[in-house]
């Protein structure tokens, strides 16, 4: 049997994912598990949900061939402008998928959970467009530190419900969710981020992200008269704008992966969130996959100067590209990624996101060919990184 790289019909990457619930959840989250593909394959979602991706998200991205920066570093390099989708990410690609699944469950309302409130802005925003009700959980300390994005998810019409028990951030946000859908499970969807969380939440995010792929190809084969680069490069938080750029070649080995980490302060730091690089087998999240944690097993703090990165874990895809070695791993630290912020800014006339930054950080060590084709995914612009931005430079 070919090897594959996709998920199984058990639910797993590999030795990773499944989903690992309490019994209270098992009936919300198996509704979902027996339902999520027939419902993707109606021609009636489908063609809500390409009209959607094309008239209110934008898409297709463009595909852009950057010269300047490609001049730099002797190889030819593209750049997937998921930035430019609406709300500045790639994030809205799921939430739209998520909020049509909702809607074809019979859901009214929707929880989500978020950290720096990109994913809550990006649950909010399909929230309105449907006239959904939604409740946006956060950490109280997130909540401080994020305030223009909580004001975004209250213009949008959310509630947003502070965490206050543990560290007050993400993984407490994340419970609180996790407890509310238990006791609404019949009226309420739970939109998860990224490819992170129980089957089949990995999978359904990753088919809703693939079509960043989906483009790629297509747009690949007019610029290069190929489908296939020979790289394919995206930061890696929980994981799902690298699932969606990896998703239509994971399969196929001539195209390699690389997946970049925060590596924040170093990785040996003590202050950093590259979970490939210091996961171990573990328990997060309701799946199987490698996390940060200490001896005794408990979740480490992550730290990256960029809010998206800035988690312990990483999605079960992702941590099986790393253990089979088909993806190849790198790790950036803070300052190098802001260096390469600045780099695309002069160069292109693009100020990408910090988390992109980190994935064009890697030119620097990791050479390339003169001639080796390496698609880039740039998922998401620097307006909400401009503050960081003006401390780190003294702009
Ligand atoms: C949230 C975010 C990420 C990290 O999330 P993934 O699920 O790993 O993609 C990366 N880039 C941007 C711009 C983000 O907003």
């Amino acid at each position: 049997m070919k090897t594959t790289y996709q998920v199984d019909e058990r639910g797993y990457y590999g030795d990773f994912g499944g989903a690992y619930i309490p019994e209270m959840l098992y009936p919300n989250v198996e509704e979902l598990r027996t339902r999520y593909l027939e419902i993707m394959k109606e021609e009636s979602f489908q063609k809500e949900f390409k009209q959607l991706l094309k008239d209110y998200v934008g898409r297709p991205t463009p595909l852009y061939f950057a010269e300047g920066f490609s001049k730099k570093y002797n190889t030819k390099i593209y750049l997937k402008r998921e930035d430019l989708c609406h709300t500045g990410a790639h994030k809205v690609n799921n939430t739209i998928g998520q909020i049509l699944m909702a809607k074809k469950l019979g859901k009214t309302r929707v929880i989500a959970e978020t950290g720096a409130g990109q994913h809550g802005v990006a649950t909010a925003t399909v929230c309105a467009l449907m006239g959904i009700e939604c409740v946006v959980y956060m950490g109280e300390i997130d909540i401080a530190r994020q305030a223009p994005n909580v004001a975004r998810m209250k213009m949008l019409g959310a509630t947003v419900v502070p965490a206050k028990s543990g560290s007050r951030t993400l993984k407490d946000a994340t419970n609180e969710a996790i407890r509310d859908w238990i006791n609404n499970p019949v009226n309420t969807h739970y939109i998860i981020g990224s490819v992170v969380g129980p089957h089949p939440y990995p999978d359904m995010v990753a088919r809703f992200q693939s079509v960043i792929s989906e483009e790629v190809k297509i747009q690949l084969k007019e610029k290069e008269g190929r489908e296939n680069p020979d790289y394919v490069v995206a930061c890696v938080g929980g994981g799902s704008n690298a699932a969606g750029l990896f998703y239509h070649y994971l399969d196929n080995e001539d195209v390699g992966i690389i997946a970049v980490e925060a590596a924040g302060e170093g990785v040996l730091s003590g202050k950093s969130a590259a979970t490939s690089a210091l996961g171990k087998e573990g328990i997060i999240h309701g799946s199987k996959t490698l996390l940060m944690q200490t001896e005794d097993g408990q979740i480490t703090e992550p730290y990256s100067i960029s809010a998206g990165l800035d988690y312990p874990g990483v999605g079960p895809m992702h941590a099986n590209l790393f253990r089979t070695g088909r993806g190849e791993f790198i790790s950036v630290t803070d300052k190098d990624a802001m260096d390469a912020g600045l780099v695309l800014s002069k160069l292109e006339g693009i100020i990408p996101a910090i988390e992109t930054a980190h994935a064009l950080a890697i030119f620097e060590t990791r050479k390339f060919k003169e001639d080796d084709v390496v698609v880039i995914n740039l998922s998401g612009r620097g307006d909400k990184d401009l503050n960081t931005y003006i401390e780190h430079f003294n702009l």
